[in-house]
């Protein structure tokens, strides 16, 4: 068994089934993904779109897609035709933007939005208000070719876990309090390599693992 593998089963093993792996693939070779294929994966993160996409193109058709990176309006198009899911969607005009080319492909595009709960400046999200204010917009009521699945959040990245567990914590909390009122909130996508264990206590349902999986970029 290679190294990829174990890493991924090792992982597994600490999942409960209700969570998903993404496996964050981005500057990885195809032959990396391959062998994480093989081991039965079949959600891979990626966060340049011209990347996923050349993957997309020369690995398996049954693999979901996750754009896991800050996404230009402008790029949406070339991937459209094929991507699972968009994790941190932080505008109304990006929304926009991903009904209208999903409609081409007469395709419904799952969506999360992006929650800033990091300390850090340069980190992409909307805050609670910037959130409602788009789950009760016309606009979003009449997109019929995107779904918002949930909440996508980054903690900051600091060795300090009572800060991390707090900002875990924080988006946990919205999405139980929004969960009434938008039903259709059920993936929390938080964790990545140094923090998923903490995130799977505070209700994740999607980590996104890359460097644990493939070894450091
Ligand atoms: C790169 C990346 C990850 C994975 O990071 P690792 O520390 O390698 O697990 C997760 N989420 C996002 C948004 C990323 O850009």
């Amino acid at each position: 068994m290679s190294t990829i593998q174990k890493n991924i089963e090792a992982i597994y093993k600490t999942l409960s089934e209700n969570i998903r792996l993404i496996a964050v693939s981005k500057t990885k070779p195809i032959a990396d993904l391959q062998e994480a294929y093989d081991a039965g994966q079949r959600d891979f993160g990626e966060n340049k779109i011209q990347e996923m996409t050349e993957k997309s193109e020369q690995l398996p058709k049954d693999i979901r897609w996750h754009m896991i990176g800050h996404v230009q309006t402008n790029k949406v198009k070339y991937m459209a035709p094929y991507v699972y899911m968009i994790h941190a969607v932080d505008s109304l005009k990006l929304l926009k933007e991903i009904n209208k080319q999903a409609s081409k492909y007469n395709r419904t595009i799952k969506c999360l939005l992006q929650l800033k709960i990091a300390k850090e400046e340069e980190k992409f999200g909307l805050n609670g208000e910037e959130l409602i204010e788009i789950l009760d917009s016309e606009i979003f009521k009449d997109m019929k070719h995107l779904e918002i699945n949930g909440l996508m959040g980054m903690a900051t990245f600091t060795a300090d876990t009572s800060i991390i567990k707090n900002e875990f914590n924080k988006i946990a909390n919205l999405m139980q309090d929004l969960q009434p009122k938008y039903p259709f909130l059920n993936e929390l996508s938080t964790g990545m390599s140094g923090d998923y264990q903490i995130a799977i206590t505070k209700g994740s349902t999607m980590v996104r693992i890359g460097s644990a999986i493939f070894g450091e970029r």
